[in-house]
């Protein structure tokens, strides 16, 4: 566990870490639907007490604690579901398999989740091996497709010789990330590369990205801290930079140190200090026109239930207030959210429920929405929520 008092940072080590701002309670799960409302309602929920490196503008929560987060059947992160996220990823796939073995090709992905990705890689006589702790056995069967529930370590499984080794959205979670950067180390050698992709902390920073905090992530990646971290673990950074309307970044990486061409962009110093008046400022905004809408008595949804979505809930003092919240994932509907229990609907429910006022949490979707609400008949005000 992280105490307050911390002072190395977690990506590069430098110990040069300075104060920058608090939130309010979060669920410390707020990827958990419970089925029961009741439930949802006493979901555990933390103040996130963020800092930042003065060397690698990493952002990180001093007071996280991993006992906190006890994953289950219910935890649930899949982006999948997204028509537009399912083609990002279709074409990302394809990129990397580009430089792959004509035939052959070993592909491994640490942290792989339901394997959704890696199932982009299987066929042409390729190896895909998965490893995550928390994988539920749901993968269609695919011959050279194979997923452990377990932890990759070196030391047990040994070299995978993978031509490419990927890891996405995995790093961010970890109070001490170095260990799985010598795991993807260990699991490209001798030959292979490594793929890195993790949320862009820059972008949450930046762009106003606050309802991109959640407690899950201990740590908020900036090019500069993603690359302190792999050269850390004994890898070159071939290029790091953003992607998926920067929201996300990502890194390729290779064994030989040779090889190492990019730091990162130089650090904004007055960042920090900026993002803590902008979480300030868009808190006290949000609460103001929220408490407008409710007292005007308008029937408002929020469409997404993902991170961006139960931090808006949560971090608003009448959130629970809010009627409605949709989302596209059938595991989450008639769940409930964390912290604030609104039972989660299908966008097929707005045919009857008529919202006034559907406020979409990633503004990368909201003409996918406005389609689909025009398509099911609902005429009402769309806004992205940034
Ligand atoms: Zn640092």
């Amino acid at each position: 566990m992280t105490r307050p008092g911390t002072t190395a940072c977690p990506a590069c080590g430098a110990d040069a870490i300075q104060d920058c701002v608090a939130t309010p309670a979060l669920p410390v799960l707020c990827n958990a639907f419970p089925a029961e409302r009741s439930a949802a309602l006493v979901a555990p929920r933390a103040a996130m007490d963020l800092v930042s490196c003065r060397r690698c503008g990493h952002l990180f929560n001093r007071s996280f604690d991993p006992g906190l987060l006890r994953y289950d059947a219910s935890y649930e992160t899949s982006l999948h579901h997204s028509p537009q996220f399912r083609a990002w990823a279709a074409e990302l796939a394809a990129t990397l398999a580009r430089d792959l073995p004509r035939s052959g090709a070993t592909i491994a992905e640490l942290g792989c989740g339901r394997g959704e990705f890696l199932m982009l890689f299987a066929g042409a006589g390729r190896r895909c091996l998965g490893f995550d702790r928390s994988y539920d056995g749901r993968l269609p069967s695919h011959a050279g497709l194979q997923v452990l529930a377990e932890d990759y370590e070196p030391a047990r499984h040994g070299p995978l010789h993978a031509d490419l080794v990927i890891c996405r959205h995995v790093l961010e979670h970890l109070a001490d990330p170095l260990p799985l950067g010598l795991a993807l180390r260990a699991a490209a050698a001798s030959h292979g590369r490594v793929y890195l992709e993790v949320p862009n902390g820059l972008w949450t920073m930046r762009d106003g990205g606050i309802w991109d905090l959640i407690y899950e992530h201990f740590g908020y990646f900036t090019p500069r801290s993603l690359a302190a971290l792999a050269r850390r673990a004994g890898l070159a950074v071939r290029r790091v930079g953003e992607t998926y309307g920067g929201q996300f970044l990502q890194a390729e990486l290779a064994l030989d140190p040779a090889q190492h061409a990019d730091d990162g962009a130089p650090l904004d110093q007055s960042l920090p200090a900026r993002f803590a008046s902008s979480l300030r400022e868009l808190l006290s905004s949000w609460s103001r026109r929220l408490a407008q809408e409710l007292d005007a008595g308008r029937r408002i949804a929020v469409w997404g239930a993902g991170s961006k979505g139960v931090t808006f809930l949560n971090a608003l003092p009448r959130g629970a207030e809010i009627e409605l919240v949709v989302d596209r994932n059938p595991q989450k509907r008639g769940r409930h959210v964390p912290g604030t229990g609104q039972r989660i609907v299908s966008p097929a429910e707005l045919a009857t429920r008529r919202p006034e006022l559907v406020l979409v949490m990633n503004p990368l979707y909201v003409a996918e929405i406005a389609a689909e609400l025009e398509s099911l008949g609902v005429r009402c005000a769309v806004e992205a929520v940034s």
